[in-house]
């Protein structure tokens, strides 16, 4: 199956903070990408910003080295970055200060889509708002991409939300969570909504408990600075972890339509209950691991006495009629066994197993791959084959989207590609609108407020490991296990 590639309006778009690390490693080789596939069309461009100077091809060369670097052999050929650099422009400013602006303001055109992507530090975010506005760049059609972290607290987020608000309308701003642009974050939904076999088991009647799971094996490396002031609840749990919360719990939106999706997921937060101190458990990691001499979290981030936490796991129950006493396991770590992010949807028993004790019953799984090898796998009960009886085995029904959807297994875009297309099409449904991310600091907030108070320590995991036993604790306590992290 071919996926078709629909293309979108021509575009200005400008990349502030093009020579920093996201940019060169994410947002110009993804739009590179989307150029070979046909979706952008020859009259766009993209003009890249930041305080460095440079001009058009300097910045051309610092493209093409990123689209080398990043991209792998087969997906890029010269020619066809040679034709992408073209579509390539630069100008230097300065978020703080008005040099550069005016010549911004010269390049831009008013008669195609404007869009202008923040991959700067957030204390940016409002002074680029402000000279957007100040110097008539920003028309009431132009829209802003906003880089996670969207504040560090409701207060922050707050503040954020209403200097955004100042210079543009919340139908203008795009706040990104890339796990939404991920291809089986989508699938998600239609796989709930387009289906009629899922949804009449989709409540707490059918449903034992749900896990999300986002594992990496990297430490903080040289982002330690930042991570100390945020850790796995600020820096995955506030925003990646509950927008994949929301997607599986909210009812059916009346429409797939941006604001009727994320009414639904707003509901969700809203219906989450508070997390009790014993259904939580952070951990840090130590130092050690298989290759004997790596340095452990607090190393990692030159504070000895840091209690900030490099994995959080928790139970979270949603007060509503379809959830209720269905419990949410999430999950998330560095340094764990294997890279892994994966949705498991856990049903309960057959409520009388005909089959009488049978020691290889299981029960059905739904699990959401969304790293590596984005998928899904259905685990369903067979009989064993052959004349033993009726014995019976647990198969997967596994789909691979590479394989299922891809031309000889091809490549699913990027999460980033599709979310910048979204952007250039005005399609908010994959952004998170500014209620939802207040209403997701608010629950957050009283629970990393409790630890605090507490003056809880992390516990130790060792590198390379499923986590603290604390964790596992979490789900043996109430008869359930953690799936495997894959290594
Ligand atoms: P970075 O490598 O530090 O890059 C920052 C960019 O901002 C550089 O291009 C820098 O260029 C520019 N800049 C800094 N001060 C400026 C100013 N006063 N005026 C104009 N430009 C300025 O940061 P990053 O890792 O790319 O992250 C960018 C944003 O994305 C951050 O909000 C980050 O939290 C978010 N994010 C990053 C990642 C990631 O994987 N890197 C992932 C998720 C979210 P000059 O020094 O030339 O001005």
């Amino acid at each position: 199956m071919v996926s078709r590639v629909i293309p979108v309006d021509p575009f200005d778009l400008v990349v502030f903070g093009a020579t920093g690390d996201l940019a060169r490693r994410k947002i110009l080789p993804g739009l590179y990408r989307r150029f070979v596939a046909g979706q952008i069309p020859e009259t766009s461009r993209i003009i890249g910003s930041a305080r460095t100077e440079m001009d058009a091809a300097g910045f051309r060369a610092f493209v093409a080295e990123a689209i080398e670097e990043f991209l792998d052999v087969k997906k890029r050929d010269a020619d066809s970055v040679a034709r992408f650099l073209d579509h390539l422009h630069y100008v230097a400013v300065d978020a703080k200060g008005d040099g550069g602006w005016p010549e911004l303001a010269a390049l831009i055109r008013r008669d195609v889509v404007q869009a202008y992507y923040f991959s700067v530090g957030p204390s940016l975010f409002g002074d680029l708002a402000e000279r957007l506005h100040r110097h008539g760049i920003a028309t009431p059609n132009s829209r802003i991409v906003v880089e996670k972290p969207f504040g560090r607290d409701l207060a922050s987020a707050k503040t954020l939300n209403a200097t955004l608000a100042e210079h543009f309308d919340e139908s203008q701003i795009y706040r990104i969570d890339h796990y939404l642009g991920k291809e089986t974050v989508q699938n998600l939904m239609a796989v709930r909504f387009a289906n009629i076999l899922f949804e009449p088991l989709w409540n707490a009647r059918h449903v034992d408990h749900v896990q999300i799971t986002v594992a990496e094996t990297v430490g903080v490396g040289g982002r330690g600075a930042y991570y100390d002031k945020s850790g796995a609840m600020r820096d995955m749990v506030q925003n990646h972890l509950m927008q994949l919360l929301c997607l599986i719990a909210m009812e059916p939106p009346y429409r797939f339509d941006p604001d009727a999706v994320r009414d639904e997921k707003l509901k969700v937060i809203h219906a989450l209950l508070p997390v009790e101190p014993d259904d939580i458990v952070r951990g840090q990691y130590r130092g050690g691991g298989k290759k004997g001499a790596a340095p452990s979290y607090a190393e990692d981030v030159g504070d000895p006495a840091t209690r900030t936490e490099s994995y959080i796991a928790l139970k979270a129950h949603i007060a509503n009629w379809r959830w209720k006493g269905t419990p949410f396991y999430l999950r998330t770590g560095k340094k764990l066994r294997g890279r892994a992010s994966e949705i498991a949807i856990v049903f309960k028993e057959v409520p009388h197993s005909i089959f009488g004790d049978e020691e290889g019953w299981r029960e059905n799984v739904l699990a959401i791959r969304l790293q590596p090898n984005e998928g899904m796998n259905l685990s369903v009960m067979i009989k064993e084959p052959g004349p033993g009886g009726m014995r019976l085995t647990e198969v997967p029904l596994d789909m691979s989207f590479a394989e299922a959807l891809g031309e000889d297994g091809a490549d699913i875009p990027d999460a980033y590609e599709r979310l910048i297309m979204d952007v250039i099409r005005g399609n908010q449904t994959l952004f998170m609108r500014g209620d939802e991310v207040e209403a997701a600091w608010a629950w957050t907030d009283p629970i990393i407020a409790a630890w605090e108070a507490r003056g809880d320590r992390p516990k130790g995991y060792d590198p390379g490991s499923s986590g603290p036993e604390d964790a596992l604790m979490l789900l043996h306590r109430d008869g359930r296990r953690w799936r495997e992290i894959r290594e």
